[in-house]
């Protein structure tokens, strides 16, 4: 039944809003704050697309959805299909529906939002609907695995890069095992990203498919510590590893005061948090900072500082500070992100720049010294340089301090793999449309080649590296 609307009405059909818990209420709760659209609705926002002739929003999407097709599928009602078609292109659908920054993606680029009189498709939305109604009936079906080629690979690191590399390799019929060194699976989707923006019951289930499909898991091993990448070559006989290990090594700011007790990464608080359970308490006795009633500063302007400021409000903290030293607008955060965290209460403090964090006799947090900024001339990344305003510093009484200024690549594997070829900040080098690294056999992809970046693009670079994996293990050319 194809839409029999003209492109005029299509225009005219409002954009779908995303249900969402109430912000008073949500701040009492880790549950997730965006409920999803009902079926109706989902099929109204896919009559908006207009079919059009030369869909950019595929060229906008990395993985290459082919979204034009799945909103019509959605607007005829065929919702399995629609989730079949896009799990063609991406394995983790229910987690970047809910994770992508669509608005610089498919949706920045979608004809629809060309004119200021109109918003784009809700491209987004529109992928999670189809990914839930597939995983809530029951029905999701992954591809058949192929006979056994009898080629082991090794993964190492269970975020989205390694689970699309094992769950690609798998169904060609190789045997993938997946390193983790934490204790649970799915990298930052589990010990990053909070369960009220991204269940972790939506992770695992992604984790159980492939497991039915027979990926092996070992968690609590450091590849580098417990066994290195040689022994798993040589010792353990796998034909190929892929390195997928992540940035994860927290930043600080470098300022006075900043190791005293109450001061954390964002990478310790969020774990502590998600994977220990510790907003869980009593029942999960983590200890961590007693947020209750408390003034907690983070600082940063992406999606791990909104992460860590709505994760205290939740906490209980009296008020959530998010001290960025730029404006609001050259924040990487997603607009969402932003919005929810105001919606919530937290209070911004745009164009402010710690100096110095004191504390008291027994070496806890107390107060931070800030600094007023303005905007400058663009510096190397385009966006205008924050500058000191002088004279303009304030002290403010905070309790514990979140600090979430970014990541680097973790150095483990680069030191126990000496013909392992890095980059000056750590990375590993790649040929990008091969994956491979300087070493014979290992491919490498994700956060630990570009540095911290999305989930889509570390699923793109886990795609690009599994099929050059699978023909390296089918003719062994390198
Ligand atoms: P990771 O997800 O980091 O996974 C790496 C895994 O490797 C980890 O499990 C780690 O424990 C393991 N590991 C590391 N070293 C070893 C070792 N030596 N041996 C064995 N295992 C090892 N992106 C978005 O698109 N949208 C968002 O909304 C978003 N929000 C974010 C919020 C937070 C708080 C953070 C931190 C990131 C966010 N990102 C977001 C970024 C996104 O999560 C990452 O870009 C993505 O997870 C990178 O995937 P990856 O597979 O390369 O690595
Ligand atoms: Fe539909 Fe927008 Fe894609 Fe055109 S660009 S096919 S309107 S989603």
């Amino acid at each position: 039944m194809s839409n029999p609307l003209k492109n005029k009405e299509r225009m005219q059909i409002p954009r779908a809003s995303m249900p969402e818990q109430d912000p008073g209420e949500r701040r009492q709760n880790f549950n997730e704050v965006a409920l999803g659209l009902a079926a109706e609705l989902a099929q109204q926002e896919a009559a908006r697309c207009l079919e059009c002739k030369d869909p950019t929003c595929i060229d906008g999407c990395p993985v290459r959805i082919d979204i034009k097709k799945m909103c019509q599928l959605v607007y005829e009602g065929a919702f399995l299909e629609a989730a079949a078609l896009v799990r063609e292109q991406n394995v983790l659908p229910a987690i970047t529906g809910r994770v992508c920054p669509q608005e610089d993606q498919c949706e920045k680029v979608c004809k629809v939002g060309k004119s200021p009189k109109y918003r784009p498709v809700a491209i987004g939305f529109i992928e999670r609907f189809v990914a839930d109604f597939e995983r809530e009936g029951g029905h999701i079906n992954m591809p058949e695995r192929k006979p056994s080629t009898g080629k082991k690979v090794a993964v190492v690191g269970s975020g989205p890069a390694g689970l699309t590399v094992a769950g690609d390799l798998a169904q060609l019929g190789h045997d993938v095992t997946i390193f983790e060194a934490l204790h649970e699976l799915g990298g930052v989707l589990v010990y990053g990203i909070p369960e009220f923006r991204l269940p972790k019951a939506i992770v695992k289930k992604e984790i159980d498919l492939l497991q039915q499909i027979g990926v092996e898991f070992q968690t609590d091993v450091v590849v580098g510590r417990t066994v290195t990448v040689d022994e798993l070559m040589n010792g353990e006989g796998y034909h190929a590893v892929f390195l997928a290990t992540g940035a994860g090594l927290p930043r600080f700011l470098g300022v006075p005061g900043e190791q005293l007790n109450g001061i954390y990464s964002a990478n310790e608080f969020l774990t502590r948090v998600n994977l220990m359970k510790a907003y869980d308490f009593p029942s999960h006795d983590e200890p961590i900072f007693d947020c209750r009633g408390k003034n907690i500063a983070v600082f940063g302007g992406g999606n791990t500082a909104m992460d860590s400021v709505r994760t205290s409000l939740r906490l209980g903290a009296a008020n959530g500070y998010l001290i960025y030293r730029r404006s609001e607008k050259e924040m990487p955060a997603r607009i969402d992100e932003i919005h929810h965290a105001e919606q919530e209460g937290v209070k911004f403090m745009v164009l402010t720049n710690p100096l110095e964090f004191f504390g008291d006799e027994k070496g806890w947090l107390k107060s931070v010294k800030l600094q007023k900024m303005e905007l400058g001339e663009p510096d190397s990344s385009g966006r205008r340089r924050p500058v000191p305003i002088e004279g303009a510093v304030t002290t403010i009484d905070i309790d514990a301090a979140v600090i979430a200024i970014g990541t680097g690549a973790n150095p483990i594997i680069g030191q126990t793999t000496p013909d392992l070829k890095l980059n000056r900040w750590g990375y590993i080098e790649v040929d990008e449309a091969t994956a491979r690294t300087s070493k014979r056999g290992v491919f490498a992809g994700g956060d630990i080649v570009t540095g911290g970046a999305t989930v889509i693009l570390a699923m793109g670079a886990g795609r690009v590296a599994a099929k050059s994996m699978h023909e390296f293990l089918t003719n062994g050319e390198w």
